[in-house]
C-alpha cells in the first residue's frame, strides 16, 4: 500500500494490545486510507476498539506494531514534542469525556489551543467568541463547565476542536449527548467547515442517522474494519468484505458493490 499525494492519513497494519498477563487486542491489523476532505463516520459494538483507533489517529497513543502516516509522515513513533506539536496545529479532538478545564470559562477553554499556538489573546478572544456563537453558545462564554449542562459542554469542546483551523477533526460521540435540534446544527456547522475549507473529520458515533450523512462508514468489530460503506447517489454501497448484520443501520439504504 503507497501512500498517495491526497491521503491525509494513511494506517498500515496497525495494532495495539493493552496489558501484560491477559492481553487485550484492542486493534488487529488495521489498514486504511483517509483523503483530506473526507468526512468518515466509525460505527462498532462497545468494546471494538473505536476510541483505541481515534487515540492512535489523535496521537494521543502509539500502536504495539504498525504505521501512521500524517500528510505522508510517519508520526507512529514521533517524538513526544512533535506529537504535541501536531496535534496543537493539525489535530482537533472532542473527546466522549469533553476534558474542559473546571476553573475556566467556555471562551477561555475554547482559547487555550490558539495562545498554545502563540496567537495573540485579543486574536484568541475575537475568534473564541465566533466559534461560540456558531455553536449556539454566544450568550454563555464566561461560564465555567460547572454551569452548563452535559450537551454545552459538549458543543464548548467542539469551538475547542476547531479553534486553530486544523486539518483534522476527530469527535469520539460528539454527538453523543446533544438533543436533535443541536446535534442538527453541529453537523451543519461541521460539514460547511468540510466543504468551505475541505477539512477532513474523523467521527465515532452510535448515531446512525449522523453516520448516514457522512460521506464513508467504516465498521469495526473485534479491532477490525469488517465493513466499509461509501456514499453514491443517495444511499451507500457496501464494500466485497462487509457482512450483514441486523444493527448495520439502515440496510435498505445500502446496496452491494458487484
Ligand atoms: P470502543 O471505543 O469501541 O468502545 P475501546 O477502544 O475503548 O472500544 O476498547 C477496545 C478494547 O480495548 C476493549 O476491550 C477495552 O476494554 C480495551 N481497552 C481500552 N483501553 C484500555 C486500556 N487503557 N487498558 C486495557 N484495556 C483497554
Ligand atoms: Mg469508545
Amino acid at each position: 500500500m503507497n501512500n498517495r499525494d491526497d491521503d491525509i492519513i494513511v494506517l498500515k497494519d496497525l495494532s495495539k494490545i493493552y496489558g501484560n498477563g491477559v492481553e487485550v487486542r484492542a486493534l488487529d491489523g488495521v489498514s486504511v486510507r483517509i483523503k483530506a476532505g473526507e468526512f468518515v463516520a466509525i460505527v462498532g459494538p462497545s468494546g471494538s476498539g473505536k476510541s483505541t483507533l481515534l487515540n492512535m489517529i489523535g496521537l494521543l497513543d502509539t500502536p504495539s506494531s504498525g504505521h501512521i502516516f500524517l500528510k505522508g509522515i510517519d508520526v507512529s513513533r514521533a517524538s513526544p514534542d512533535e506529537r504535541a506539536r501536531l496535534r496543537n496545529q493539525e489535530l482537533g479532538f472532542v473527546f466522549q469525556y469533553h476534558h474542559l478545564i473546571p476553573e475556566f470559562t467556555a471562551v477561555e477553554n475554547v482559547m487555550m489551543p490558539m495562545l498554545i499556538a502563540n496567537k495573540s489573546k485579543t486574536e484568541a478572544h475575537k475568534r473564541g467568541e465566533e466559534l461560540l456563537r456558531a455553536v449556539g453558545l454566544g450568550d454563555r462564554l464566561h461560564s465555567r463547565p460547572n454551569q452548563l449542562s452535559g450537551g454545552q459542554n459538549q458543543r464548548v469542546a467542539v469551538a475547542r476542536a476547531l479553534a486553530n483551523n486544523p486539518s483534522i477533526v476527530i469527535g469520539d460521540e460528539l454527538t453523543g449527548n446533544l438533543d436533535t435540534k443541536s446535534s442538527e446544527l453541529i453537523y451543519n456547522l461541521l460539514r460547511e467547515l468540510n466543504q468551505k475549507i475541505n477539512q477532513t473529520f474523523i467521527l465515532v458515533t452510535h448515531d446512525m442517522t449522523l453516520a448516514e450523512k457522512t460521506d464513508r462508514i467504516l465498521r469495526i468489530v473485534d479491532g477490525k474494519i469488517v465493513c466499509e460503506m461509501r456514499r453514491k447517489d443517495d444511499g451507500f454501497v457496501a464494500s466485497d468484505l462487509c457482512e450483514m448484520g441486523e444493527d448495520d443501520g439502515n440496510v435498505n439504504q445500502i446496496s452491494r458493490e458487484n
